[in-house]
């Protein structure tokens, strides 16, 4: 679950990591009214969205008045903001942070996230901030320093004097640098975070520590044991069907192909859109119908597939384990009749139960295309689109 940069800092604050003073507006003169109580000389008008990559795409601006608020906050609330993460189609603004102005002396990074390779949270810094940290990465990895939490011992204030260390900083700095990093770990612990990223972490002038961007995700699997971040939903900045999934348990992400996948198993449904893109074609979703797939998740997943109106041919690839073939079979012919499916649908069905299952799609009066393997299933998918 991602929430916005202003909720973020929010919850950093409440962990006693610095942050700018700041609040959210909903309207332009909300924003004016925020700026007003925050006083001061300099705000920053920064646009929330579920993005990162802002400032480059117009989405952040200093003000040097009120007057300028006014007229950053009227320019960016309501624009479609694109940004390298957002894809070309943008998000629309409806939300803006004005934070007071920082004295930036120096832009650093830091992220904290699970290390699934050796089951340890990996607490990493870099001296470049401000910039793609994916880059910095993929260009000069030696500029990122990590430092793994073992879990039984927690995060070490050695560790995190070695990454203030590693950060360059002297004095003030370092001390303020090694308090901000164990805030920051306690926050990202407590609150079960996938994800917590600082770019730019920066040094004031003044030789404060502050974070200066959040980015902030936290575990799904997790979110049970926390209600209080229901309230920081924003359904705006969801896909509509995967909020529409979620509802009926179905795993769904939404691509932007023309192949829609029902699959049951998060493997088989990887496998299915590796092998339809062998096969020349582009799955339109990735779908997890769950272990146990009947009548009614079958009928749901064809609903969500069809709602997305980029879809010209269905594949469903399901293995009998747990559920048997003929029940599959069953539930997709009850499922078809029901929607009204106008476009090709390829059946592979293997497992407990295919022979059954089989006979009952041939019976079943509609042109199911049924496939024997999962190649067979592929060909016949992108074949089917061309006709
Ligand atoms: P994004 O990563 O989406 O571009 P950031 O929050 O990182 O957005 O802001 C982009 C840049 O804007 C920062 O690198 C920083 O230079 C500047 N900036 C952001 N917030 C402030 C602030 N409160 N005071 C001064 N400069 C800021
Ligand atoms: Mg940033």
């Amino acid at each position: 679950m991602k929430i916005h940069e202003y909720q973020g800092k929010d919850i950093l604050r409440a962990f006693k990591v610095p942050v700018p003073k700041g609040g959210v507006a909903f309207s332009v003169d909300e924003a004016v009214s925020v700026a007003e109580t925050l006083g001061g000389s300099v705000w920053v008008v920064k646009a929330q969205i579920h993005a990162g990559g802002r400032g480059k795409g117009g989405g952040v601006k200093v003000a040097k008045s009120i007057d300028e608020v006014r007229t950053f906050a009227s320019q960016i609330l309501g624009m479609t903001l694109v940004t390298h993460q957002t894809g070309p189609e943008g998000r629309l603004v409806k939300r803006l942070l004005i934070e007071e102005g920082a004295n930036i002396a120096r832009e650093m990074y830091v992220g904290i996230t699970l290390d699934r390779a050796c089951s340890m949270n990996c607490v990493m810094v870099s001296t470049e901030g401000g910039m793609e940290i994916e880059k910095v990465a993929a260009e000069t990895p030696e500029k990122i320093v990590k430092e793994y939490v073992v879990p039984s011992a927690g995060f070490r204030e050695f560790q995190a004097r070695r990454l203030a260390f590693a950060l360059g900083l002297t004095g003030d700095a370092f001390k303020g640098a090694v308090k901000f990093l164990l805030a920051l770990y306690k926050a990202y612990e407590a609150t079960d975070a996938s994800l917590f990223e600082i770019n730019p972490l920066v040094v004031t002038k003044e030789g404060t520590v502050i974070a200066l961007d959040a980015k902030v995700n936290f575990d799904d699997s997790a979110l049970a044991r926390h209600p209080e971040f229901d309230a920081l939903r924003d359904l705006d900045e969801e896909e509509p069907l995967e909020i529409e999934a979620s509802k009926s348990n179905l795993n769904y992400i939404k691509l932007d192909g023309n192949v829609g996948c029902m699959v049951n198993g998060a493997g088989l449904a990887m496998a299915t859109m590796d092998i339809i893109k062998l096969a020349g074609g582009e799955p339109a979703n990735f779908l997890d119908v769950g272990g146990g797939a009947n009548a009614e998740t079958v009928e749901a997943g064809f609903k969500i597939i069809l709602a997305d109106k980029n879809v010209k041919a269905i594949l469903i690839n399901i293995f009998g384990g747990i559920v048997r073939c003929d029940r599959v079979a069953n539930g997709v012919v009850e499922a078809a009749k029901k929607v009204h499916v106008a476009i090709p649908i390829v059946i592979r069905l293997a497992g407990t139960n295919a022979d059954l299952a089989a006979v009952i799609l041939q019976e079943s009066g509609m042109s199911f295309l049924v496939a024997t393997d999962l190649k067979d299933a592929a060909e016949k998918v992108t074949r089917a689109l061309g006709a």
